[in-house]
């Protein structure tokens, strides 16, 4: 065997472990997608922003928006996603997510950002569009929004440790 012929061998050598390597590589993801779709069929989902696998059926545990998402994931997911989406998208699910963490994180609205709890106390602290008056500030036979008191924005807050 002179030099060339063992260069050509070791060539073909990688060739061949390369592509052994991808085919591993795709069975185990072929394999994980299969898992994931068993632990989807036994209520486990994954968040789609951290990847840890949450029980589906624990109401607070997933919020919804499409893409699954959980809680200790919302502030810095919503952050970015916001950012993504046209106005009337994020109103949309801006509401949805309020109505979720109102109902199952007894999450709290304040209007007067003076009023809030400590930060401290604060779990999560999200800064919305007042859903009554849209945002406007004013809603329909009264010039300044009770909801929002002409704001426009509403202060979402959990509180730590409630018990
Ligand atoms: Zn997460
Ligand atoms: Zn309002």
């Amino acid at each position: 065997m002179n030099e060339s012929t063992v260069g050509k061998t070791v060539e073909k050598m990688a060739e061949k472990t390369g592509s052994q390597v991808e085919e591993t590589i795709a069975q185990h993801e072929l394999d994980l997608g299969r898992l994931k779709d068993a632990l989807a069929l036994l209520g486990v989902n994954a968040c789609s922003w951290c990847k840890k696998f949450l029980r589906r059926s624990d109401p607070g545990a997933l919020f919804d928006a499409g893409e699954l998402v959980c809680y200790g994931c919302i502030s810095g997911w919503w952050a970015h996603r916001c950012t993504e989406l046209s106005s009337k998208d994020r109103e949309i699910l801006e509401g949805k997510l309020v109505y979720w963490l109102r109902g199952s994180h007894h999450a709290e609205l304040f209007k007067d950002p003076a009023k809030l709890p400590e930060s401290s106390l604060q779990e999560l602290n999200l800064v919305a569009t007042c859903l009554e008056c849209r945002g406007t500030g004013s809603s329909l036979g009264e010039e300044r929004c009770r909801y929002c008191a002409g704001r426009g924005t509403v202060w979402v807050i959990v509180s730590r440790n409630r018990e």
